[in-house]
């Protein structure tokens, strides 16, 4: 079993304000080809028009240690889905520029907010939203969001409803859902627990799941212990699955 995952579709950078200071472009790149990874993708915060505009520093950063670094290196983003509009588009157009777009539901909320009528049809239609946008290649840590709240289980029967309904949506497309490192670290209590059945409603609709660290410090690169944690509750997912670079993310970028 590979036990260093071969590709990250999911790391930030200090660009972000919350991340350690040694989550530089030019450390995480290194640290990558030293892991042996042949595929890095930079997928930092777009709140706004203003942070989309912030990401173009890093292509720069990119383009200057590429062609001294073995690991291919991508500029994505993790862009928040609007949560005013509620139906899963983003905060901003995409760009063409982007070389990757992650989707991901972080509406501004108290720390564990409380499910309530509204905020279950807005998460819903949310994810439900994302999972039709052809543009956005990931969605990020599905469910990171309703775990969060303490009374998710009174809602868990439409909670897990959405996630089927999203899972065809999103296999339908073509759309991979982050196998995310740090979602399980986030969680609490029943929600921990929990939580793989996400995993394994993506992985029976057919969803490709693509391993992300949601690196904010250069140690959790290549990180794997808390996906390993959803793994063990879905036999027949391999970590291979997983942790190998999926062939058409290789065919994409040209990465043999
Ligand atoms: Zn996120
Ligand atoms: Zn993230």
């Amino acid at each position: 079993m590979i036990t260093v995952p071969e590709y990250d579709m999911h790391v930030h950078t200090v660009l972000c304000g919350h991340a350690h200071e040694s989550a530089t472009v030019e450390r995480m790149s290194a640290h990558a080809a030293v892991l042996k990874m042949k595929l890095l993708c930079f997928a930092e915060h777009v709140h706004c028009m203003g942070t989309l505009e912030e990401l173009k520093q890093l292509r720069d950063k990119i383009d200057a240690v590429q062609s001294a670094c073995s690991c291919k290196l991508l500029l994505g983003a993790e862009i928040d889905c609007d949560e005013k509009l509620h139906d899963g588009s983003l905060v901003v157009n995409i760009p063409e520029w982007l070389d990757f777009v992650i989707g991901s539901i972080h509406f501004s909320h108290p720390e564990w907010p409380e499910v309530n009528e509204n905020l279950f049809t807005h998460w819903q239609q949310s994810l439900l939203g994302l999972s039709h946008n052809r543009k956005v290649d990931m969605i990020g840590h599905p469910g990171a969001f309703i775990f969060n709240a303490d009374n998710w289980q009174k809602w868990r029967l439409g909670i897990y409803e959405t996630f089927h309904q999203a899972a065809a949506n999103s296999a339908s497309i073509g759309q991979a859902w982050d196998m995310n490192n740090l979602t399980l670290h986030k969680l609490r209590g029943r929600a921990r627990e929990q939580y793989w059945k996400v995993m394994q409603i993506a992985f029976d609709k057919g969803v490709k799941l693509y391993y992300g660290s949601d690196s904010h410090h250069i140690s959790s690169l290549g990180r794997i212990g808390n996906v390993m944690s959803i793994l063990k509750h879905i036999p027949e997912l391999e970590p291979d699955r997983i942790f190998r670079l999926p062939p058409e993310l290789g065919r994409r970028f040209n990465i043999s």
